[in-house]
C-alpha cells in the first residue's frame, strides 16, 4: 500500500467486539487471564496495552520498519535507547542536537559513565578520528537543530557498520512522510512525536523503529523495566495526529519554502537557514536522501538588539519552544531550546542572540508573511 493510505490505516486491527472503525481507549493498568500462564495478549500496561499497541505497529508500518515502540516524550525514548548500552561506553554525537539531548547525555547519562564526544557529524573525517576502543554508537540529528546542517546517513551508515557501532537518527524534524533512516541504513530510528507526528501542541510522546530483532528485543526489555510508556490517552491523541501527517507536512512545507525565500529577500535579515534554499549548503543531499526540506527554518536578523522588539510584534506566531503543530511558533534558541548548551558550543555552532527559528505553521502564508513584515519592520 502507498504511504498515504498506510498513514490512514496503518496500526488497525479489526476490532470483533465492537466493530469499532478508530482504535478505542483501552484505559486500563491490568487485564484478566485465562489461566497463570495464558492471556489474551495482555497482562498489564506497562509491557503493553492494545491503544499504544496500535501506535507502536502504526510507527513501524511508516518507517518501513519491523518493531515500533512508544514512550511519554521523546527524551523517554532516547533514554531507553541508551540504558540498552553499558557503563563505560562512548558514544559520538552530531553537535547540533536538540539541546535536550544535550543535557541528558551531558548531565544524566554521562554520571552513568556513558560518555559522549560532539562533533560536526557533516565531517566524516571528524567521527572516523572520535571513535575509540569503547565507542559502541554515532548519534545524529539531520537535519540538525537549529542550523539544519544535512548529514549524510548512507555514507555514515557505511562507516558505523564497518566499525560495529550503532546509528541512530532522530528524525523529528522531516518524519517518516519525507525522510525514512532505516531504509538509508541506520539501526535505530527514534522521534519526538510531540512535535510532526502528534502535530496539534496537545500531547507529549516519543517513538521508536528499529528492523534488527535484537536490537528490538533490547529496547522491549528496558521499556518494560524502566516504564517511560505512553498511557491509552495520549496514544490515542497521538494516532488521531498522525493521520493527518501526509497533509500537515505538505501545507507547512509549502509555506516554509514560500517564507525562506521572502525572508531571504529581506533588507533586515542576514542570513536564512532553511536547506530547502538552493544556497543552503546541505540543499543537494537533502534531495537526494529525503523527500522534502521540512516546515522549520532559522534566519539570523542583522541588528540583534531588536529582538525583543521583534518578538513582541508578533500576533500569529506564538513565542514558544516546540515545534512542528498546525500554529506558527517562533523561538530565540539562543535563550530558549539551546539554552542548556555552553555559550562556546553556541559560538562555535553560530547560535547567535540575533537567530530566530520559526516552526511554520499551516495557516493562511499570506498572513504568516504580513505578521513577518510587521515584526522585522
Ligand atoms: C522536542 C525534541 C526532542 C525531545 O522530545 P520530547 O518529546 O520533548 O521529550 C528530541 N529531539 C528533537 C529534534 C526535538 O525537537
Amino acid at each position: 500500500m502507498k504511504l498515504k493510505t498506510r498513514l490512514i490505516h496503518a496500526g488497525e486491527e479489526e476490532d470483533s467486539s465492537t466493530g469499532a472503525v478508530t482504535v478505542p481507549i483501552y484505559q486500563v493498568s491490568t487485564f484478566k487471564q485465562e489461566t497463570v500462564d495464558s492471556n489474551k495478549g495482555y497482562d498489564y500496561s506497562r509491557a503493553g496495552n492494545p491503544t499504544r499497541a496500535a501506535v507502536e505497529r502504526y510507527i513501524a508500518n511508516i518507517e518501513g520498519a519491523k518493531y515500533g515502540y512508544a514512550f511519554s516524550s521523546g527524551l523517554a525514548a532516547l533514554s531507553t535507547i541508551l540504558m540498552t548500552f553499558n557503563a563505560g561506553d562512548h558514544f559520538i554525537v552530531s553537535n547540533d542536537v536538540y539541546g535536550g539531548t544535550f543535557r541528558l547525555l551531558n548531565q544524566v547519562f554521562n554520571r552513568l559513565n556513558l560518555t559522549s564526544t560532539f562533533v560536526d557529524a557533516t565531517d566524516q573525517d571528524k567521527i572516523r578520528k572520535e571513535i575509540r576502543p569503547n565507542t559502541k554508537a554515532v548519534f545524529i540529528e539531520t537535519p540538525g537543530n537549529p542550523l539544519f546542517k544535512v548529514i549524510d546517513i548512507n555514507k555514515l551508515s557505511k562507516l558505523t557498520k564497518e566499525n560495529n557501532l550503532r546509528l541512530i537518527v532522530d528524525n523529528t524534524f522531516l518524519t517518516p512522510y519525507w525522510q525514512n533512516p532505516l531504509s538509508l541504513g541506520a539501526d535505530i530510528v527514534f522521534h519526538s512525536a510531540t512535535k510532526y507526528l502528534g502535530g496539534h501542541s496537545d500531547v507529549l510522546a516519543g517513538v521508536i523503529a528499529i528492523n534488527d530483532s535484537q536490537l528490538a528485543e533490547e529496547i522491549n526489555l528496558v521499556q518494560k523495566a524502566v516504564g517511560a510508556v505512553l498511557g491509552p490517552q495520549d496514544s490515542y491523541l497521538l494516532l488521531r495526529g498522525m493521520k493527518t501527517l501526509g497533509i500537515r507536512m505538505e501545507e507547512h512545507e509549502k509555506n516554509a519554502r514560500e517564507i525562506a525565500k521572502w525572508l531571504d529577500n529581506h533588507p533586515k535579515v542576514k542570513k536564512v537557514y532553511y536547506p530547502g534554499l538552493k544556497t543552503h549548503p546541505g540543499h543537494e543531499l537533502s534531495k537526494k536522501q529525503a523527500r522534502g526540506f521540512g516546515g522549520i527554518l532559522s534566519f539570523e536578523i542583522k541588528d540583534k538588539e531588536r529582538i525583543d522588539d521583534i518578538l513582541s510584534r508578533f500576533k500569529i506566531f506564538k513565542l514558544a519552544v516546540s515545534l512542528g503543530a498546525v500554529e506558527s511558533l517562533v523561538s530565540v534558541p539562543a535563550k530558549m531550546t539551546h539554552a542548556t548548551l555552553p555559550k562556546e558550543l553556541q559560538d562555535e555552532l553560530g547560535i547567535s542572540d540575533g537567530l530566530i527559528r520559526i516552526s511554520i505553521g499551516i495557516e493562511d502564508v499570506e498572513d504568516l508573511i504580513e505578521d513577518l513584515e510587521v515584526a522585522l519592520q
